[in-house]
């Protein structure tokens, strides 16, 4: 029998035909890049569609939170949770800023509020929590410390694209949201990212930080970078948005799919979605426990022989990566909880393209134990 292979995830790619039109487009007009119109509509359009009223576009979710800290001219130290991609750390270290790790809460794998206070000092100006896996944090409870403490927050919202709480979009929370349009995420643009920013000035600010520090030909107010997305990229994000629903549609399937057939094996837990009143079903995280017949590593390289790329998403643990495991807040008895998650955790496949034979055979697998 031949197997297919199937990994964690996949693009989503509209047909060809459809991006034609698009590119003769920018081939007439002959704008490539610095916010011509491609960029000027999505932008638009994503407010239009995540239900905000600025943001601002980016060549990658990366280069977008290095701005995010720019833009709020955060320095010292941040709060941060160490359950998450390198990039998020990997940004503060960029900036010159301190990473502090705090654990998280066991059940919606975000940074525990309750664990926050403890780590903030004089030097603390910001946090950094995520929405990982797409599902809210504690919103609420976190502007709370923020607001006695004096603290910006700026989320990492790149699993969080179109989530919504009972508000609005998840994005208006903190002083700035940051997303990533990469290939592997929910809406893509090949590579990119955006910051959902809460006013015009600010969303100026982050223009020219992105653009050199340029406010006009001849001045430059600070030393900025090149964050700009090019027109192929916007181009791509506008075709890509016209095909959001059905992507959504088509991976709420597949979740629901795993919720009825892993629900009941036993030693395997499935996450909630945290309250969200719209969850975007990006990640399907399974925590692989002691009851089950398999250890989660045993679990994924038996997956792996039969072509199925599940991923230990988020195993290490950022803390645990070389440029910051010497740090206190690093320790693992810091961080118990994310531990523990880190070793059990796996992502198994989620995307449209994804058959329903294929996913019959990941549940197989993962039931026969
Ligand atoms: C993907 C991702 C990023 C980085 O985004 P890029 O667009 O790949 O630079 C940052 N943080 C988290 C949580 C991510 O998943």
């Amino acid at each position: 029998m031949s197997k297919r292979s199937v990994y964690v995830t996949q693009p989503y790619l509209p047909p060809l035909a459809e991006f034609l039109p698009y590119l003769e487009e920018i081939w007439s007009n002959k704008t490539l890049t610095n916010g011509g119109p491609m960029h000027q509509r999505l932008e638009a359009a994503l407010c239009e569609h995540l239900g905000v009223e600025h943001i601002a576009l980016f060549n990658n979710g990366t280069i977008a939170l290095l701005t995010a800290l720019q833009t709020m001219r955060i320095t010292g130290e941040v709060i941060t949770t160490p359950y998450s991609f390198v990039a998020t750390a990997h940004s503060l270290l960029w900036n010159g800023i301190r990473p502090v790790f705090v654990d998280i809460d066991p059940q919606t794998l975000n940074i525990d509020p309750g664990k926050v206070e403890a780590a903030i000092t004089p030097q603390t100006t910001a946090i950094m929590p995520v929405h990982c896996y797409g599902n809210p944090c504690a919103v609420e409870d976190l502007q709370g410390i923020a607001d006695n403490y004096n603290l910006k927050i700026i989320y990492d919202a790149a699993h969080a694209f179109g989530v919504r709480d009972t508000g609005g979009s998840i994005l208006r929370h903190g002083d700035l949201s940051v997303l990533s349009f990469h290939a592997t995420k929910v809406f893509n643009t090949f590579e990119g990212g955006a910051i959902v920013c809460p006013d015009a000035n600010t969303k100026k600010r982050v223009d020219q930080l992105k653009n050199f520090g340029f406010v006009d030909e001849v001045t430059v107010v600070a030393p900025g970078i090149n964050g700009k997305m090019s027109e192929i990229n916007a181009a791509f994000g506008l075709l890509q948005l016209q095909h959001m629903s059905r992507i959504v549609a088509r991976r709420k399937e597949i979740d629901t799919y795993y919720r009825e057939m892993l629900g009941g094996v036993k030693g395997v837990c499935l996450l909630g979605n945290g309250g969200a009143d719209s969850a975007n079903y990006s990640y399907f995280p399974i925590l692989v426990g002691a009851q089950y017949s398999l250890s989660r590593d045993q679990l994924y390289e038996k997956l792996k022989c039969q072509g199925i790329y599940a991923r230990r998403y988020f195993y290490p643990l950022i803390s645990d990566f070389p440029m910051y495991r010497g740090m206190q807040s690093a320790q693992r008895g810091n961080l118990p909880v994310a531990s523990a998650i880190s070793d059990s955790v796996l992502c198994l496949p989620i995307y449209p393209a994804l058959g329903d034979e294929d996913l019959q055979r990941i549940v197989r697998v993962i039931q026969e134990g």
